[in-house]
């Protein structure tokens, strides 16, 4: 299966992904992990990223597709993949229909503005593996460390509450009419992001039809 997860920052696209990811055994591709990694990394592309990143801006799309086209090629991806945070931009979504990637579904994630930016201030991160956590509604099994890598648990630079509504609001203009670019396409299901993580999946499974 190759699916798209759309939705605003913080809606549960990553957690979301990270679910369907192990029921269907494909993997994820976030370009928002991969650009987090590069920057740690101190890489060029990183670097150049940080900038954008910080600022609550969307990296520009010509860095993307290249990430994307990138990691599609590699062999895990032949039997399917979930795209998380990818595309963001009508031109972004154009490439991948150049680049020949048939997608099955689109799965739109919403969440009002107002419980996004409540539910953000709650989010951490691993800094070490990208894993992503909540205080409420996902907490670790040990305070600050994650579950996986033992990596310490922080707050995303870009998760501060100024630069959050500056993210919804590069949502709304760039990324939301994703909404009607797969709904013309006939791809589109669009699903009730809840604040209880198995309720969301339950939805998500649902449209998926698994
Ligand atoms: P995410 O982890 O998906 O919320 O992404 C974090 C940040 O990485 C975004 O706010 C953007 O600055 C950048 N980013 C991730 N994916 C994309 C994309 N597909 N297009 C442009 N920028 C992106």
């Amino acid at each position: 299966m190759k699916l798209i997860l759309l939705g605003a920052p913080g809606a549960g696209k990553g957690t979301q992904a990270e679910i369907i990811c192990k029921k269907l055994n494909i993997p994820t591709i976030s370009t928002g992990n991969i650009l987090r990694e590069a920057i740690k990394n101190k890489t060029e592309r990183g670097v150049m990223a940080k900038s954008f990143m910080d600022a609550g801006k969307l990296v520009p799309d010509d860095v993307i597709v290249g990430i994307v086209s990138e990691r599609l090629s590699q062999d895990d991806c032949k039997n399917g993949f979930i795209l998380d945070g990818m595309p963001r931009t009508v031109v972004q979504a154009e490439a991948l229909d150049k680049m020949g990637v048939q997608i099955d579904v689109v799965i739109s994630i919403e969440v009002e503005d107002s419980a996004i930016e409540r539910r953000m201030s709650g989010r951490r991160v691993c800094e070490s593996c990208g894993a992503s956590y909540h205080i409420e509604h996902k907490k670790p099994k040990e305070d600050g460390v994650c579950d996986s890598c033992a990596g310490k648990l922080v707050l995303r630079a870009d998760d501060a509450p100024e630069t959050v509504r500056d993210r919804l609001r590069v949502y709304h203009e760039q990324t939301e009419p994703l909404v009607a670019y797969y709904a013309s396409k006939g791809i589109l299901k669009t699903v009730k992001g809840c604040d209880g993580i198995d309720d969301t999946s339950r939805l998500v499974f649902e449209a998926l039809g698994v």
